[in-house]
């Protein structure tokens, strides 16, 4: 089952994504996460990376492109992947659906978060004061809202237009959140209509 998750930051991408990755037992593949650990480890991607994702920028879509390709050819992925934060813009998704179609391969949903802006901002807040994350200071989430309605939500059109795109109100308690999502997978996905 190959999943993306879709939403601004702080809408619960990375908490829901866990939650399936332990139901349907494909992992959770978030590019952030990756370029987090590339920064980390003081990489080439990782320098490249480091300020463009400090100002809350987007990474160049070549690097990630390069990086998710590298991503999904492993073995671990051979039953399906939940993605969390690519893509991020149409060249991505466009890049998304050549990979997964050089592999007969193709997405069974994307699940869109959504979040009110008020609720976001409270609680990137709260998530700052647990993870520390560099990226959660307020002028930064500014930034990465700013991209988020630039770049990405064209993607949900895109996605309506394959009729895989589902909406799924996130501001409820994540467990909730949680069962809504598995619901729709569960029914629209795992029983599919026959002939
Ligand atoms: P996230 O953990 O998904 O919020 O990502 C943190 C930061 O990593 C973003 O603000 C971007 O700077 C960078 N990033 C993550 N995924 C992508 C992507 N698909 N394209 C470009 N930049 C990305």
């Amino acid at each position: 089952m190959n999943i993306i998750l879709i939403g601004p930051p702080g809408a619960g991408k990375g908490t829901q994504a866990e939650g399936l990755t332990k139901r349907f037992g494909i992992p959770h593949i978030s590019t952030g996460a990756m370029l987090r650990a590339e920064v980390a480890a003081g990489s080439a991607l990782g320098k490249k990376a480091k300020t463009i994702m400090a100002a809350g920028g987007l990474v160049p879509d070549a690097l990630l492109i390069q990086v998710l390709t590298q991503r999904l050819a492993a073995e671990d992925c051979a039953r399906g992947f939940i993605l969390d934060g690519f893509p991020r813009n149409l060249p991505q998704a466009e890049a998304l659906d050549a990979m997964l179609a050089a592999r007969g391969q193709h997405l069974d949903a994307v699940v869109a978060l959504h979040v009110d802006e008020a609720v976001l901002a409270a609680r990137i807040a709260g998530r700052r004061e647990i993870t520390h994350r560099a990226d959660d200071n307020p002028e930064t989430v500014k930034a990465r809202l700013a991209a988020y309605h630039e770049e990405t939500t064209p993607l949900l059109p895109y996605y309506a237009a394959q009729t895989k795109l589902f909406v799924v109100d996130s501001m409820a308690a994540p467990a909730v959140v949680q069962r809504e999502i598995v619901a729709l997978l569960d029914t629209k996905i795992a029983a599919p209509v026959t002939a």
